[in-house]
């Protein structure tokens, strides 16, 4: 048998504050962003980049896994924010022919994208793949414009 008991506080009376002490113990602590426990080898560069303004209208993509030290130090030295055009915009011919592949073969399904200023000398695009069914996720880096100057100390990241 169960006896479920409720109570009210007597009318006029306030809540009866809870000590600090317990305040604390009870209150989540707060949210720490989530840091990836290893940092991300799977680099894809849209090589051979045409397009302009944004607008990409042709590519190769690259497998970058050796310079991912490289293009993660390239990442963290970098601002982002997020396009105000959509995937869909930025790659309007976006299919299995001009794809971005997950490295377990699947056509990688865009999204996030961000705009990365790196050092406020250069932005590129920096695309986040949906998690994929094999558990990967894919990151592809690309060019806003093929006229871009890339900074020498980044020139083999974007070199196919
Ligand atoms: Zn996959």
């Amino acid at each position: 048998m169960e006896y479920y008991v409720t109570f009210k506080y007597p009318e006029g009376m306030e809540p009866i504050p809870i000590p600090e002490q317990f305040r604390q113990q009870i209150t989540p602590p707060e949210v720490v962003e989530k840091k990836e426990e290893k940092p991300e080898q799977n680099f894809i560069v849209l090589t051979e980049m045409k397009g302009n303004d944004g607008i990409i209208t042709d590519f190769i993509p690259s497998l970058k896994d050796k310079y991912a030290d490289k293009i993660n130090q390239m990442l963290s030295d970098s601002e982002f924010s997020e396009s105000t055009m959509s995937f869909e915009e930025i790659i309007p011919n976006y299919s299995e022919s001009l794809g971005i592949y997950c490295v377990c073969g699947d056509l990688a399904k865009i999204e996030i994208v961000n705009i990365c200023n790196w050092k406020n000398q250069f932005k590129f695009y920096l695309f986040e793949g949906e998690s994929c069914k094999c558990g990967e996720k894919v990151y592809a880096l690309s060019l806003l414009d093929e006229s871009i100057e890339i900074p020498s100390e980044l020139k083999e990241i974007f070199s196919s």
